[in-house]
């Protein structure tokens, strides 16, 4: 479903990303763990091609994303087919990124409407169907700034998949909450997983990892240094790198 293959980044003369190779398969959660400035968010914008890489392909749904291949060399595509492939892939941030001017279901309906041109009646059914899903049917009308930190992220879960993409990528979708919000934002999550939705989450709630992961990758300094089920990595890691880093955020 989504794969990378050597993937390098760099920002000038720093180098992030030092040849990735990642592969989640459909209706797979993979966690990912590591350090700050370990590269975990530049990893998730890669594969949303919000950043561009200079070595390695990104493939998502057997599509190359960002790029189109001809004999050995790839060329980039247009903005257009930029932003279609980007379509496909729901993003929701750490710090929801709602639009504060619009409702929470004009939130929702936001891109199904513009993105898509799908008819009005169809977006209202899906946007009350979404919102229902993430347990905010009460809120339709309601304004974000009016809602808690974890409602408004249960409302960027929700329209991140409006647009019923291939795969959802979190990037610590729950750490600007208070932690009595947590739960509720990671009950979403965890219903997602269930029913079959393809994830990759950066996130340091190792009970979810535990909980829901098909695979745990820890990275450090642009390295993945340990992968494997989240009972191994979580509960027997190999490197010591991992085994300090669990230790510390336990
Ligand atoms: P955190 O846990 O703190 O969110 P992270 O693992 O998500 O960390 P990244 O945000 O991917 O780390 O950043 C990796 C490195 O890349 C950091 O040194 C960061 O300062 C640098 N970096 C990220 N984005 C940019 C950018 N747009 N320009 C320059 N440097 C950047
Ligand atoms: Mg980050």
């Amino acid at each position: 479903m989504v794969e990378l293959a050597g993937v390098h980044k760099s920002f000038g003369a720093l180098h992030v990303l030092k040849g990735i190779d990642l592969r989640v398969r459909q209706g797979e959660v993979t966690v990912v763990l590591g350090p700050s400035g370990s590269g975990k968010s530049t990893l998730l914008r890669v594969i949303n091609h919000l950043e561009k890489i200079e070595r390695g392909t990104v493939t998502v749904d057997g599509e190359l994303l960002g790029y189109r291949r001809s004999g050995d060399r790839l060329y980039e595509l247009p903005e257009r087919d930029i932003l279609r492939q980007r379509a496909g892939i729901g993003f929701v941030f750490q710090n929801f990124n709602l639009f504060p001017h619009l409702t929470v279901s004009q939130n929702i309906a936001e891109a199904p409407l513009s993105a898509q041109r799908r008819p009005r009646a169809e977006v209202a059914e899906l946007t009350a169907r979404l919102l229902d899903r993430v347990g905010l049917a009460d809120k339709a009308a309601a304004y974000p700034r009016t809602l808690s930190g974890g409602q408004q992220q249960r409302v960027a879960i929700a329209r991140a998949l409006a647009l019923e993409p291939k795969v959802v990528l979190f990037d610590e979708p729950t750490s600007a909450l208070d932690p009595e919000l947590v739960g509720e934002v990671l009950e979403v999550m965890k219903d997602l997983a269930r029913s079959g939705t393809t994830m990759i989450v950066v996130t340091h709630e190792l009970g979810f990892a535990r909980e829901v992961a098909d695979t745990v990758v820890f990275m450090d300094e642009g390295r993945i240094v340990e992968r494997g089920p989240a009972a191994q990595v979580l509960d027997a890691p190999r490197h010591e790198r991992t085994r300090a880093f669990i230790g510390k955020v336990l």
